[in-house]
């Protein structure tokens, strides 16, 4: 199992407002801010990272907030919408939690056999809530008002749309292991059997509707883990083996990172699991310094100076 993908490592999407962002996924929600950073390649801009205590990978969605960019288009050729594990009787506390904050969120309803609620961030990113068929046993993070029998656990799938699923379905399964699970009109689940959580794609296949628009509250690129390097590489020419571009290896700090685009038009990522958060942080403080690549750690007054205040 160690040399497979190992479902989703992360996804990241974009937010018109850092602060609003923030408190959302951390007071509302309840996650941990794992990491505070700023986007590599554009460094007055914020970069956060939201997971659990310790950032495992399949627990990650990151945003970039660029402070006052337009509304996006959730449509085909993108991911749509993202799928979270929480635990079973949770929805009547989220539900409530919602009306108290003003989120907008749809009655509970099923989808292959489990419960969903769906909602909506405060940028308009499409969110669900799911109670997995299979037990998650994995730990949540905690807050004061968001305990253990209502927290999220981390990723249960990722939702593409897109105009037709073959060609996509065809690296999932020709090269990222996973396997069609179940059919439901044009819904197409996918599932790996190397990991036991965050391991489903779904394919939603809408041939006649517009394509989306990256903006806020869209979904920028997904990305699939793998556990280090060496199977990092090694996925690298099974990529380019099918005739897909594909980038150098890329050092994020956290995890090093391939990219290619899927031909269904999704940005897709593989990233490892090697360093981790840790590496520039002890895990008590996760989330809690802006940290830097050092490229910018000599331009750290000035970013500081420009980056919209969280407080
Ligand atoms: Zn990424």
């Amino acid at each position: 199992m160690e040399n497979k993908i190992l479902g989703l490592h992360h996804i990241t999407a974009i937010a018109a407002d850092a602060k609003r962002n923030y408190d959302f996924y951390t007071k509302v929600l309840g996650l941990r801010m794992v990491k505070k950073t700023v986007n590599f390649d554009d460094p007055g801009t914020y970069h956060f990272y939201f997971g659990d205590e310790k950032g495992t990978p399949g627990t990650i969605l990151t945003f970039f907030p660029w402070e006052g960019i337009g509304p996006g288009r959730t449509g085909v050729g993108m991911a749509t919408d993202i799928g979270y594990s929480v635990p079973e009787n949770s929805f009547a506390f989220w539900a409530d939690r919602f009306k108290k904050f003003n989120i907008k969120y749809s009655e509970p309803a099923e989808r292959f056999g489990e419960q969903y609620l769906s909602f909506r961030d405060p940028d308009g990113l499409n969110i669900d809530l799911i109670v997995s068929n299979t037990e998650d046993i994995r730990k949540s993070w905690e807050t004061e008002e968001v305990k253990a029998d209502a927290a999220i656990k981390g990723f249960h799938s990722v939702t593409l749309t897109l105009k037709s699923v073959n060609a996509t379905a065809e690296i999932l399964t020709g090269v990222l292991g996973y396997k069609l699970l179940k059919q439901d009109g044009n819904r197409y689940r996918f599932i790996t059997d190397a990991i036991e959580s965050a391991a489903i794609v779904d394919i939603i296949e809408l041939p006649q509707s517009p394509s989306g628009y990256n903006a806020a509250g869209t979904n920028h690129h997904i990305a699939f883990r793998v556990k280090d390097d060496d199977i990092l590489m090694d996925y690298r020419e099974k990529i380019a083996a099918k005739g897909l571009s594909i980038t150098p290896k890329i050092d994020r700090d956290y995890f090093f990172s391939l990219y290619f685009r899927e031909p269904g038009g999704v940005l897709f990522e593989l990233a490892t699991d090697n360093p981790g958060f840790t590496k520039d942080e002890p895990l008590n403080e996760l989330g809690t310094n802006l940290k830097l690549p050092k490229q910018y750690e000599p331009s750290r007054a000035e970013i500081e100076k420009v980056l919209p205040s969280l407080g």
